[in-house]
């Protein structure tokens, strides 16, 4: 069984999330995705609802597991039993940052095999912090996410303008 794991923060999936773990789903026997628990950055949607957005928006896909995970991506790699992990590149911004995790990551690991998939061209723009800008200021990300996570950003926009716990975000922030 050759089994490869997606890690992310997946705050929230988009499209360019999927098609990457289709890409991948297709080269592995089975592809974990792993749901990164506590990322170090603000998060709008907690572990749990991370995971019910990305397990919705997989389910056409048969040998897909999701799972929420923490602590090192290597660790979780190895208790899984992934020979592979898999990173989407965007444009050259993501170069930078993701070399530095796979040299990192295979100072930890020799024996996982770091795999970078190159972005679909329809979303080399799209990030999960394009995604929440544009949701939190009403805009139309039907392009970009599939409709329950469109419903499930409508929703956590409407309670955070109700409440005054409200994050801004700028579109130039990376996620
Ligand atoms: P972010 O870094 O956007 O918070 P995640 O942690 O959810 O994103 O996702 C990180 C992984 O997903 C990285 O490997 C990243 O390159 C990949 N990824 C994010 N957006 C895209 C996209 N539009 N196309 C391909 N891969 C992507």
């Amino acid at each position: 069984m050759r089994r490869a794991l997606y890690p992310a923060s997946f705050d929230p999936i988009h499209y360019g999330h999927i098609d990457i773990a289709q890409r991948a789903a297709r080269l592995f026997d089975e592809l974990i995705i792993g749901v990164y628990d506590r990322p170090n950055k603000r998060l709008l949607f907690d572990a749990g609802e991370r995971l019910a957005l990305v397990e919705k928006s997989l389910q056409h896909i048969p040998n897909v597991r999701v799972a929420i995970y923490g602590g090192l991506t290597v660790d979780y790699a190895r208790e899984v039993g992934a020979i592979a992990i898999i990173r989407g590149l965007r444009v050259f911004s993501d170069f930078e940052l993701e070399f530095r995790m796979a040299l990192a990551n295979r100072r930890l690991a020799p024996d996982i095999e770091i795999v970078n998939l190159i972005a679909g061209e329809a979303y080399v723009h799209l990030s999960s912090s394009t995604v929440r800008e544009i949701a939190s200021l009403g805009g139309d990300v039907s392009t970009m996410v599939p409709l329950h996570v469109q419903e499930a950003l409508r929703q956590r926009f409407t309670e955070l303008n109700q409440s005054d716990d409200r994050p801004v975000y700028m579109i130039s922030m990376t996620d």
